[in-house]
């Protein structure tokens, strides 16, 4: 494989733009026998796992590769709901270059200006598309103002849409100055190019202009060429665009109707011309550099549940390894045995002997590896950064049937935990249930279907609730002692600890140390996670242990365990405690007629709205509303917009609830 003539690719939108029809639109065009299926938005759970099993390859693989003229594309997988910023995280770590797809009515939208965020953290070049020409109220340099503006890029460009009586056909390549068409129902047919029509002409002349300064403010020859009135062959062009937008110094603008399968095949020239390949990217340090010779290290991006096997989704960085190697494991040292390994395409997968750097492929069977997780070479030592999960802001509790259900809840979560790092599982320690946190309702929902159908596990799944903390309001010492006699047998411990805001647990030079000291710290950090208000962790506290006082014949790990616990309560108790609630940062882009209702709905939800931005016959909110009075959001915005409103969510920060609202949902303190 020549890795100059590969792109990792990914595509990134805000829900809605058309992420999904470009998708299947890609690989129809590629060559894949993919049935060109109509996408309609639903918003139920179900509808939308169902759906995104008939669109097929957006859910089936994490990164599917076709082939575009002399060039192979691995697609990235990037589910688009804000409850999955981590899948969009976890995309930008591996692909080399994204397409960012943006509605020509709608313009940028919040989630379009999270994941541009995104992608600039990662320093990733980009192409922009504007998606949805054919619809009216379609405006394309409205859109490429907005890029520019509010994702503040330098967007230019790279084409003008052509249109005949007001019905999109194309448009003009302004590096070649043709005009490119594709006929409506002519599937699979390349497009056809011709010279630029005559009422064109003064439009894309002055278009391309543009798009030469631009082009020759990142390259000082060709400004000279340009000043000098050289002629200049666009393989030159080309080359020198390429340059700039590998450096992150401009972003192409294409634009299109993937629904009309119009625009789909430049969009792929230009992923081939002008994205980078592997050998463009910073290597992951000097001893790694993207070559097959020099030492194995990959990056388990993703592992995914399938018929045959777990699948563990992998970008190699460098080296190459052969079916039957070993690698290492770095986050847990052992070795990995790597048996089948596959290229996946959207239909079949094909079997590898061999992997190399730059590319993205699955293995099969690989045990102990999480989504997160560096293979690596037994000669090298790098450990690549792990995925940053969000932290879950929303609990259900999962009450099993049968005892068979709670040992199929067992494996099952710690398979979906494999896959999706960000639903955590814990124990209730008071009522032994299971609780399953996560980043959001749909979620959750998503996660316990997924239990009901896939995994086959019959349970009673509670309501989402929010995760709340608990904080202390200032320091304090407290003692715990346990001195009973049960029978024949004593138990005898004391413990006494000093609490103060700060993190983790230490202790003073003591002398008791050995499992009596274990005991009574575990007996410290379960009393912390059971809380002491409300039944939430207690978070932001420094325990340290002062005192350990045990009698010759009854103390026991058991005994310390327990003073533990009771002496962390007894400073909670003194120090006083107050519950802490997660504020989201909420994001709404509402058409100017509702924004009285949206304002006056996040006021009630004790929103607190901090910044409002106007543009062409929008607005956009951003708010801090606390996620207790979030539920229901996405149904409540329908209704007061008629849906044309839309919104996104992230944890800004915890912070104090108020007294009376606090005594109203826990009792008094
Ligand atoms: P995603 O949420 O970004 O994956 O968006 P989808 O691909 O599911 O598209 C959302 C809706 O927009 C669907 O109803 C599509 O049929 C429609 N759509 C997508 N692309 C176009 C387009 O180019 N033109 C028009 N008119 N509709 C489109």
């Amino acid at each position: 494989m020549d890795l100059a003539k590969l792109r990792n690719i990914g595509i990134l939108a805000h829900i809605d733009a058309g992420k999904t029809t470009l998708t299947e639109r890609i690989l129809f065009t590629t060559g894949v026998s993919w049935r060109m299926g109509e996408v309609d938005d639903g918003t139920a759970v179900m509808d939308w796992m169902e759906q995104e099993q008939e669109r097929g390859i957006t859910i089936t693989s994490a990164a599917t590769r076709v082939r575009w003229k002399d060039h192979a594309l691995n697609i990235i997988d990037t589910p688009g709901h804000v409850d999955f910023t981590i899948e969009v995280e976890r995309s930008l770590r591996v692909l080399d270059a994204c397409i960012v797809v943006f509605s020509a009515v709608e313009g940028v939208q919040p989630q379009s200006e999270t994941v541009w965020r995104q992608a600039d953290a990662h320093g990733v070049p980009r192409l922009a598309f504007v998606n949805k020409m054919d619809r009216v109220g379609a405006n394309y340099e409205a859109a490429i103002g907005q890029i520019r503006d509010e994702l503040n890029s330098p967007a230019v460009a790279f084409q003008v849409p052509a249109f005949e009586a007001d019905e999109f056909v194309g448009a003009v390549d302004l590096l070649r100055m043709e005009l490119v068409t594709h006929g409506d129902d002519v599937h699979r047919v390349l497009d056809s190019r011709a010279p630029v029509p005559e009422h064109l002409a003064d439009e894309a002349w002055l278009a391309r202009q543009l798009l030469l300064e631009a082009i020759a403010d990142t390259d000082d020859t060709l400004y000279e060429m340009l000043l000098e009135g050289q002629e200049i062959t666009t393989d030159r062009l080309v080359a020198s665009a390429r340059e700039a937008v590998l450096a992150g110094d401009l972003v192409p603008v294409l634009c299109g109707s993937a629904f009309r399968n119009k625009g789909v095949q430049p969009l792929l020239d230009a992923v081939a011309e002008l994205l980078p390949s592997p050998l463009d990217r910073p290597p992951i340090d000097e001893d790694h550099p993207p070559s097959a010779d020099a030492p194995f290290a990959a990056l388990a991006f993703k592992v995914q549940a399938d018929p045959q096997g777990l699948l563990t989704f992998l970008r190699v960085y460098s080296g190459s390894v052969t079916i039957g190697d070993d690698v290492v494991n770095a986050r847990t040292g052992r070795r990995v045995r790597l048996g089948r390994l596959y290229r996946m395409h959207a239909m079949e997968r094909e079997e590898l002997r061999t992997i190399t750097a730059g590319d993205i492929v699955a293995a099969m069977g690989v045990k102990d590896t999480s989504t997160g997780d560096t293979l690596r070479s037994p000669r090298s030592a790098v450990r690549l950064e792990t995925i940053r999960c969000p932290e879950p802001v929303l609990f259900v509790s999962v009450v099993p049937n049968t005892a068979e259900d709670q040992m199929r809840l067992s494996e099952s979560l710690s398979r979906l935990r494999d896959e999706d790092p960000t639903l955590q599982v814990r124990r209730d320690t008071e009522t032994g249930q299971t609780i399953l946190c996560g980043m959001g309702e749909l979620h959750l929902e998503i996660a316990s279907t997924r239990l009901e159908r896939e995994f086959e596990v019959r349970a009673r799944f509670g309501r989402p609730q929010v995760a709340y903390r608990e904080a202390i309001l200032g320091s304090a010492a407290g003692v715990g002692l346990v001195d009973r006699k049960i029978g024949p047998k004593g138990f005898y411990a004391r413990v006494a600890v000093e609490i103060e805001e700060g993190e983790g647990i230490t202790h003073d030079e003591l002398a008791i140390g050995g499992e009596h000291l274990r005991a009574a710290e575990a007996g410290v950090v379960e009393r912390l996670q059971r809380g002491q208000r409300a039944g939430f962790p207690v978070h932001g506290v420094a325990v340290r242990i002062v005192d350990l006082d045990e009698s010759a014949v009854d103390s026991s790990p058991a005994a310390f365990r327990l003073a533990g616990g009771l002496a962390v309560g007894d400073a909670l108790t003194k120090a006083g405690v107050r519950v802490e609630e997660p504020l989201m940062r909420v994001e709404v882009s509402v058409p100017d007629d509702y924004v009285g209702g949206v304002v006056g709905d996040l006021n009630s939800r004790r929103g607190r709205v901090s910044d409002i931005t106007a543009r062409a016959g929008r607005q956009t909110l951003v708010a801090e509303v606390p996620l207790a009075a979030m539920f229901g959001y996405a149904t409540s915005l329908r209704s007061l917009t008629q849906g044309r409103a839309a919104y996104t969510m992230v944890l800004a920060r915890y912070a104090p609830m108020p007294e009376a609202l606090c005594s109203r949902v826990f009792g008094s303190g």
